[in-house]
């Protein structure tokens, strides 16, 4: 089918959500896909953090195929292994507790907000209320919708949930101010990447540790984009002054697939109980097979250690590119801020050389390429950016 073709289908069949880009991918292997004329590309946004072992990793794709043909769902009223094999090694690598696994990352932080809202209640609070970052995403379901910010405020879709108040993300001082008795939690994201690759200061994460130990109110932290060794460890809070007692993931958890999940520390592990959560779909064989293998490739010191170089890599040759006036972000989460060049037109023009990147609000390219990218990828990408804003 041709392009043209399929752009008229899409505008008459689909929901008219989404401005796509004019292209049309049909096959992918590491960090190359290519569209339907055969055209290659460098892939430095990775189905936005989705696909960081890479497009079609064997390990995924062999841990898929065999188990497609075995079992694919029974739903939540009975045990398969993998999905209790995935909850183990998600809480064996991060904060210890239970995991609650579900299909999405707004779905794991709707999961995260039944959950402290539940803890607060708890505590005596009967009125409780989530702080959330400025510049903050958490998703498009309506939780999650409330907890972010900037989208929250489109009447379309009023009235939102009570009970979100959002404070600076600069601001420790005020965000310890905001934290008091009918304090949840405080949710944030370790980096905000839907809204520039905004990377929260540390001072503002010990201080969220601080004032919610002292409130007896949960720190929750939303790592659907900056986990899964996107930021170079595991898990980004590693690399931070504080851990939370909740964490959210999804994106790269599914090696392609689509998967979520909530995880908690042991002592908030008990708080949903039978009845109070559920998902159809969620934790089923075939995505956890895909998930325990994307966890073998990532989770390897070796892999984690290279995103953190390559990182590196990128930002210092980013720099020496005229067009960029700075850039930020952790690992291979990374933000460019352009000067004088809309970043909308920069990205079409980038695309139509062979790199795939984001541009997120008027002036910033996200990068967020496969962690299994080498130094030649880096460089081909920087060679591309270079010649084409330059
Ligand atoms: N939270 C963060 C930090 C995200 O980046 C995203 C998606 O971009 C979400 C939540 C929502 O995830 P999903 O689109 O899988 O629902």
């Amino acid at each position: 089918m041709k392009l043209a073709e399929l752009q008229e289908l899409e505008s008459r069949w689909v929901m008219q959500t989404y401005a796509r880009m004019p292209v049309e991918f049909v096959r992918g292997e590491g960090a190359r896909v290519w569209d339907s004329d055969g055209k290659r590309y460098l892939d430095f946004l990775a189905g936005i953090s989705v696909c960081s072992v890479g497009h079609c990793h064997p390990a995924v794709v062999e841990a898929v195929r065999a188990q497609v043909g075995t079992l694919t769902h029974t739903s939540n009223l009975y045990l398969t292994e993998g999905g209790v094999r995935l909850a183990q090694r998600l809480c064996e690598s991060s904060l210890g507790g239970r995991a609650f696994l579900c299909n999405s990352g707004t779905e794991a932080n709707e999961c995260a907000i039944k959950l402290v809202r539940k803890h607060a209640h708890g505590r005596g609070i009967s009125d409780p209320e989530i702080l959330v970052l400025e510049g903050a995403f958490h998703g498009r379901t309506m939780g999650s919708l409330s907890a972010t910010p900037g989208l929250s405020t489109n009447e379309s879709f009023a009235p939102y949930l009570p009970g979100f108040r959002a404070v600076a993300r600069d601001d420790p001082d005020g965000l310890h101010a905001a934290v008091g008795e009918r304090t949840a939690a405080v949710m944030l994201e370790p980096i905000q990447g839907e809204t520039g690759v905004n990377v929260v200061p540390d001072e503002l994460i010990a201080a969220a540790r601080e004032a919610c130990d002292a409130a007896g109110a949960l720190l929750l932290f939303d790592e659907i984009q900056t986990g899964m060794g996107r930021t170079g460890s595991l898990w980004a809070y590693e690399q931070l002054p504080a851990r939370p007692d909740v964490m959210t993931t999804a994106k790269a958890l599914g090696g392609g697939l689509p998967v979520g999940a909530c995880v908690t520390t042991p002592e908030t592990a008990g708080v949903l109980e039978p009845g109070d959560h559920g998902s159809t779909f969620a934790g089923g064989p075939l995505i956890a097979a895909a998930s325990l293998g994307a966890f073998d490739v990532i989770d390897d010191p070796e892999l984690l250690r290279r995103v953190r170089d390559l990182g590196g890599r990128l930002c210092d040759g980013l720099e020496s590119v005229d067009a960029i006036a700075d850039v930020r972000g952790r690992g291979l989460m990374v933000g460019a801020r352009l000067e004088e060049v809309d970043a909308k037109h920069a990205a079409s023009r980038l695309l139509a050389e062979g790199l795939i990147v984001n541009p997120i609000g008027e002036g910033t390219l996200r990068f967020l390429p496969p962690l299994v990218i080498g130094e030649a990828e880096v460089d081909e990408a920087l060679e591309i950016l270079a010649r084409t804003l330059g």
